[in-house]
């Protein structure tokens, strides 16, 4: 280990802040975030999850003032950079209220977390364990398993997580390392439909408790992940259902040992918070097949739309009469820029240049996904509903 202190990078400051919705009709594309949807939202998942601790996972929508309300309303929060930490603890939160969520992190950014008081980490490799090891001596560490992230609309599943066996040996390694071997965590995928989706890495992580506790270890924390819907286009089971399926499946895996838990959820609070309202810039004809041109895409915050995974539900200016297929598709010459043809949108007949498509839904991995500027076109701009 070098003794010299290590030279930290400057913490970029997160540029998403959002104004106060103009009264006046206001130029589009743009991002309408109504904070009390976002409460209610998160009250209400809460309310579903009796005795679990709720982490808002900061990464969906960073609003300096909607993580202000959510820890108003008693939110915790749910970080992976040390942008995210100032912003989260800017909000109101206590350090010990974080956890950092991403099992391969940069050094001098667990040294910074650690510095301003984070001491709950996830990792999934041994590696990773020294790491925190050395950088948050003392700290907690979460193990992430490995899901498949089956009926997910967005998995999480091709980057992180191990094997409980591997699980087992990461929290074994974390004891003698002096870390505090606190438990597992897992992420079923964004958009998780299915509440079922939670039955086999809760039954997982039961057996990684047993395993550990079999080898010295007092693991006393199960972080549940996010995953939990939006109502977008097809539909999703409500949170009670969700907090029903998981509190029965705690009950059949843990009994009476049942640790503390906690979920961090992202789109699930926040997407239906937001409403991206857009301009028609052009209707074409190409072929028979009718093309409707919006004022934003994939590059201004819609990347979700990619492979078609995320679908919003379209409310115009002309609903109500006859409507027929259109393929939608962004600004940019770019032809990744298309929001939706493999399975095309029903839109009015009459719709035209200059009506406004509006996205329900959107308050989620919008406006922090629009790049700085691509083509020309700034990025997504918030106005806030305070
Ligand atoms: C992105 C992410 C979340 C939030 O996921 P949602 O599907 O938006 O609820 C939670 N935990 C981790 C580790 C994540 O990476």
């Amino acid at each position: 280990m070098s003794t010299t202190v290590p030279v930290r990078p400057p913490v970029p400051e997160l540029r998403t802040a959002g104004s106060v919705l103009p009264a006046a009709r206001p130029q589009t594309p743009f991002l309408r975030l109504d904070l009390d949807v976002a409460v209610a939202r998160y009250r209400r998942l809460a309310a579903a999850l009796p005795g679990t601790a709720v982490h808002y996972a900061v990464k969906a929508n960073p609003d300096p003032g909607l993580l202000a309300r959510l820890h108003a309303a008693g939110s915790r929060f749910d970080v992976a950079s040390p942008a995210e930490v100032l912003a989260a603890l800017a909000a109101g939160a206590a350090p010990g209220d974080l956890v950092y969520s991403n099992p391969v992190k940069r050094r001098t950014d667990i040294e910074l977390a650690h510095l301003h008081g984070v001491r709950l980490f996830v990792v999934d490799t041994l590696e990773e364990t020294d790491k925190v090891a050395a950088a948050a001596p003392g700290s907690a560490v979460l193990c992430r398993l490995v899901t498949p992230g089956e009926g997910s609309d967005w998995p999480l599943s091709r980057k992180y997580g191990c094997s409980t066996a591997q699980a087992v040996d990461v929290l074994t390694h974390a004891l003698t390392l002096g870390l505090d071997a606190a438990g597992v965590s897992f992420h079923v995928g964004s958009q998780q439909r299915d509440p079922g989706a939670w039955a086999a890495p809760i039954a997982a992580s039961a057996r990684v408790f047993d395993q550990v506790r079999a080898r010295g270890g007092r693991p006393h924390l199960l972080d549940l992940g996010g995953g939990f819907p939006a109502r977008l286009v097809g539909g999703c089971p409500p949170p009670e259902e969700y907090g029903a399926t998981i509190g029965r499946l705690l009950d059949q895996h843990f009994g009476a040992r049942r640790p503390d838990t906690l979920v961090e959820p992202g789109r699930g609070v926040v997407a239906e918070a937001g409403v991206l309202t857009t301009e028609v810039i052009g209707v074409v004809r190409r072929g028979e097949v009718r093309w409707v041109f919006l004022d934003a895409g994939v590059f201004t915050g819609l990347v979700e739309t990619l492979e078609e995974a995320i679908r919003y539900p379209l409310e115009t200016d002309r609903d109500g009469g006859p409507t027929g297929p259109c393929v939608v598709a962004g600004p940019t010459c770019d032809s990744a820029d298309v929001l939706y043809q493999d399975t095309m949108v029903d839109l009015p007949l009459d719709l035209a240049e200059g009506d406004r498509v509006r996205l329900l839904g959107a308050g989620a991995y919008t406006s922090c996904y629009s790049t700085v500027g691509f083509n020309g076109f700034p990025p997504l701009v918030t106005h806030v509903v305070p």
